[in-house]
């Protein structure tokens, strides 16, 4: 169990310095008894008190950090089951699978798709992370060589799976700088493939045919002196998987259980017979704590959606997602160019601007803070009203920018345009459209 903040305090320098972001150290013990804060954050603490701090600023469930260069990425480190609770930290991984027995010129042309599922959102690029290499015969250097190709061709990271330790220490060889994730240490082989991860310093997933296995094996393997792994309860029926999930989740949260305190791997591939079902069952897995998700392919129009279900679920819900408020040229705007104003809630400012740019209308954007509220509920808030907007145009230096006074305002927001004008007497206060697919149409109507 972790320590309370007066345990904590006791361990601190007790200098209440504030180098760690709060006045005191008190402050700082309650943070990091809260999961608040982060040990390293106080540079005085002693080596003996770290050890000792250790357990108690030590996530519930470990975080695991898998491969190299812009697609590492971690998972695990959660400390809530239920995401309005505080937050998710670190979003599922996406996996797509390719066996050992590709030919190279179709691995080749695999990736390269692979590589162009990209999309851009709220100004994120959203991508698959992860592919995982299966050996289907044993054959270690055809499983080395399609290894080292995807991690020197490509930013993919790996997951290594095969049973047959010779072929994985080929593979491991081929790519350890990768940082791929062994799969599996089993109750057959934990032993030698615990071994092969300590030595080359790699995460290590287990899998056993049901959760006491899974406490069993991970158990050995931490007794072993690994740290990094990443469970596989076995099943591959849906409604076992579901409630595997949940139990390996609450486990370490709700239990203090560390022998399941590490995040899961999730197989989609293996539980339906088409991508269609397995995109379906893929949803489940990322609202339902998978730390990875394999499919057997990345499709675009099954990817999309994943992607957009992940941002949403490991997006802070205490902290909607902001633009900076202030005045946005889009294209290249001049003194005659259209002025818009709208919110400062990111999905709402890259539409709107995605828009304009369609458009190829050059025009002011004015982005006004409403602590990231959407149009309506910043309205109904009381933080896009007509006077509070006005003062914003007055204030942002619109006026400066260009010879013109007319502005436009959300169509969802029409109820505004009264205390605008009352606010701005001098400006035409014009009602944009609700919908932001029609804001090219309206813009271009606008420059007739
Ligand atoms: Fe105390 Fe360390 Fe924070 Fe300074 S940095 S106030 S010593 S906890």
């Amino acid at each position: 169990m972790g320590l309370t903040g007066i345990q904590i305090f006791k361990l601190l320098p007790k200098t209440n310095c504030g180098e760690c972001g709060v006045p005191t150290c008190l402050a700082f013990a309650m943070n990091l008894a809260s999961g608040k804060a982060e040990l390293d954050s106080c540079p005085y603490v002693s080596d003996e008190a770290k050890d000792q701090l250790a357990e108690a600023s030590a996530p519930p469930i470990r975080p695991v950090a898998i491969g190299a260069g812009v697609r590492a990425f971690k998972i695990g480190g959660e400390t809530v089951l239920f995401r309005h609770e505080k937050t998710f930290y670190n979003p599922t991984g996406l996996a797509a699978m390719v066996t050992s027995d590709m030919d190279s010129k179709a691995l080749d042309k695999k990736l390269k798709e692979w590589n162009a599922l990209q999309y851009e959102r709220v100004g994120l690029n959203l991508r698959p992370e992860l592919v995982a290499l299966k050996d289907v015969n044993g054959d270690g250097a055809a499983f080395a060589s399609a290894a080292k190709k995807i991690a020197e061709e490509t930013e993919f990271g790996l997951i290594l799976m095969s049973d047959n330790m010779d072929t994985m220490k080929a593979g491991v060889e081929a790519c350890a700088s990768k940082k791929p994730l062994l799969y599996a240490a089993t109750a057959d082989n934990a032993e030698d493939m615990g071994n092969l991860a300590n030595d080359a310093g790699l995460p290590l997933a287990l899998k056993a045919d049901n959760i006491d296995g899974l406490i069993t094996l991970s158990d050995q393997l931490t007794g072993m002196g690994l740290k990094d792994l990443v469970l596989d309860s076995g099943s591959r029926e849906m409604k076992q998987v579901f409630e595997d999930q949940v139990g390996i989740r609450r486990a370490p949260l709700k239990e203090g259980n560390r022998s399941l305190g590490f995040p899961t791997i999730t197989f989609p591939c293996e539980m339906a017979g088409n991508l269609d079902m397995e995109t379906v069952v893929a949803s489940m897995l990322i609202a339902k704590y998978a730390g990875i998700v394999v499919l057997s392919d990345f499709r675009g129009d099954s990817l999309f959606p994943l992607l957009l279900e992940r941002l949403n679920i490991y997006t802070d819900p205490q902290r909607p997602m902001t633009v900076t408020q202030g005045i946005y040229e889009i294209g290249a705007p001049d003194k005659n160019s259209p002025v818009l104003v709208t919110t400062n809630f990111s999905l709402t400012y890259f539409i709107v601007s995605g828009e304009i740019e369609g458009s190829r209308v050059p025009s002011w954007l004015l982005i006004m803070d409403t602590e990231g509220l959407s149009v309506m509920t910043a309205w109904a808030a009381g933080k896009f009203s007509g006077d509070v907007v006005g003062m914003f145009v007055k204030k942002c230096g619109i006026a400066d920018k260009v010879a013109h006074k007319t502005i436009v305002i959300p169509g969802y927001a029409a109820a505004i345009s009264g205390d605008m004008e009352e606010e701005l007497p001098d400006w035409d206060i014009k009602i944009g459209p609700r919908d932001a697919s029609l804001i090219p149409k309206f813009l271009k109507d606008l420059a007739k």
